[in-house]
């Protein structure tokens, strides 16, 4: 099975790929994530900005992130899919794993913002938690 980032929307509008390996991935338990899906949790597959190719007109919903830096979350305007999110303070681009051809080979490594998961939420009882983000180094761009 190979790991391919490749995806893209319900009624296929939106579709993606990168060609690199994840830099990360991650169940994302914050609130903005959590009204972004529907669910009570994203798992979201992370590469460096710039290594994707998109097409297909989005729809964007910009927050602000707890670090004050922009995320700029890319819906289907048609289906409405939450497809993929960009986080300007971490130069990340985060798919949103259900909206993968092949999520299969998925992996989750962390669990972040687990302070505002839900409680009927099912958190995996081997992976590190934090309640908000991991530390991290000033020129880690990982999530
Ligand atoms: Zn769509
Ligand atoms: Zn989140």
């Amino acid at each position: 099975m190979s790991n391919k980032i490749e995806g893209g929307c319900q009624c296929g509008a939106v579709r993606y790929s990168s060609s690199v390996a994840p830099s990360i991935t991650f169940n994302c338990h914050c609130t903005h994530c959590q009204m972004a899906s529907g669910a009570a949790f994203t798992t979201a597959v992370a590469v460096p900005q710039g290594t994707t190719e998109i097409t297909g007109s989005t729809m964007v919903h910009t927050l602000a992130s707890d670090l004050g830096t922009p995320v700029h979350r890319h819906h289907c305007p048609t289906c409405g899919s939450y497809v993929y999110g960009i986080s300007e303070g971490f130069g990340a681009t985060a798919f949103n794993a259900v909206t993968l051809d092949d999520p299969s080979w998925v992996k989750p490594e962390i669990e972040v913002y687990v302070s505002s998961a839900q409680p009927w939420a099912h958190l995996q009882p081997d992976l590190p938690k934090f309640d908000q983000l991991p530390p991290m180094g000033e020129d880690d761009s990982s999530l």
